[in-house]
């Protein structure tokens, strides 16, 4: 992961090739995102293929995506939280979960890690539903910031703003707002929200906690920034810890692919047949996904798939594909944008070989 430091030496680097070389040339070779994710060759000879959607065809797709990118061993575990160093990077379970509640799964899809990231789009669900729309885009933002998901920087350079709520300070930000008495009860909501979306109690992971918890001063700053900028909901400190529970409940393939069916199934899970969230929000928050869900490499992601899509630290990954899919995907290692490598690609691999990709409907 970019730190603000390498960002700054980048583009002091830029500068001085800048005095010696022709502007225009100039422009191309300091481009801030120096390489690409695993998303270029792997996935485009797919791409066009007709929608089929058979029992048979989804089966077979599956299959194919897992013994193609089962031996991936590109990527590493996130280490800047130590517990998520230790988790085994060989698990990888792929879900997917039709709107009328049908799931197919092959690989490791019962094994959790934890969530982190991809419960902010959870919890910017609750404030969307809470709050409406207008809150979400003016106090918290819907843009894309162009740098990494933990980039202080980014809210200076956005006028005070955390510029959409699946950034680190956006997360916090919509963590805050909840509405609750105090934060022991937006705990509980937060949780209990998050157990309606996958349609299953989820457990707590202990263990991940107390790593980033003693060790997440980076977001207890990001908090107060925003609190001084007048952004914060309720205390900064005490939202950055429920910030961090929330990134610490563990989720399964199978859980992220009801999860990402619930959003599938215009907020409503396919399994329980609970409604989790209005159907008019849906869309919004999944356009928040599209443009920011997997941070500055969301545009690669969007270019492939055409799909709105949340990664974590943990290495999980879901997918929306509306009316159509809910895909879940748990493995490990990351690319150097933060999102799960063998995620991406299977996921990827599935939305163009079964002809999903909805902005080609
Ligand atoms: N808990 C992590 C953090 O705050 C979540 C980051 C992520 O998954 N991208 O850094």
């Amino acid at each position: 992961m970019k730190n603000e430091i390498q960002k700054i030496s980048l583009i002091k680097r830029g500068m001085v090739t800048l005095s010696i070389a022709c502007a225009s040339l100039i422009l191309l070779s300091t481009t801030p995102v120096e390489a690409k994710g695993p998303l270029t060759a792997e996935v485009k000879t797919a791409i066009s293929q007709k929608s089929s959607l058979s029992e048979e065809r989804i089966n077979a797709v599956l299959k194919e995506a897992y013994e193609k990118f089962k031996n991936n061993q590109d990527g590493k575990n996130a280490d800047y939280i130590k517990a998520l160093a230790i988790v085994d990077s060989k698990i990888f379970g792929i879900t997917l979960v039709t709107p009328d509640g049908k799931v197919y799964e092959i690989g490791d899809t019962k094994d959790v890690v934890s969530i982190q990231s991809i419960s902010k789009v959870f919890t910017a669900a609750m404030v969307i539903q809470e709050k409406g729309d207008k809150f979400l885009q003016e106090k918290i933002g819907v843009n894309a910031t162009g740098l990494a998901f933990n980039s202080i920087i980014a809210i200076e350079l956005h006028g005070g703003s955390a510029s959409n709520p699946f950034v680190n300070a956006g997360a916090i930000q919509s963590t805050s707002w909840v509405e609750a008495k105090d934060s022991k009860e937006r705990w509980a909501k937060i949780y209990s929200n998050m157990d309606d979306f996958a349609g299953a109690k989820l457990s707590f992971n202990e263990e991940v906690y107390d790593s980033e918890v003693n060790d997440n001063k980076n977001n207890q700053a990001i908090s107060k920034i925003l609190d001084a900028r007048g952004r914060m909901g309720s205390d900064p400190l005490e939202a950055t810890t429920v910030y961090t529970k929330q990134c610490s409940v563990n989720v399964s393939a199978h859980d992220l692919g009801m999860m990402a069916a619930t959003f599938a199934n215009d907020g409503v899970n396919p399994a329980t047949g609970k409604k989790v969230m209005d159907k008019k929000y849906v869309p919004k928050i999944l356009a928040v996904m599209a443009t920011a869900g997997l941070y500055d490499n969301a545009g690669d992601w969007l270019y492939l798939t055409g799909s709105p899509a949340k990664s974590g630290v943990g290495g999980g990954i879901l997918a929306v594909v509306p009316g159509k899919l809910g895909i879940g995907v748990v493995a490990p290692p990351l690319d150097k944008f933060g999102n799960s490598v063998r995620g991406q690609l299977a996921a990827a691999y599935i939305i163009n070989e079964l002809g999903i990709n909805p902005l080609a409907q």
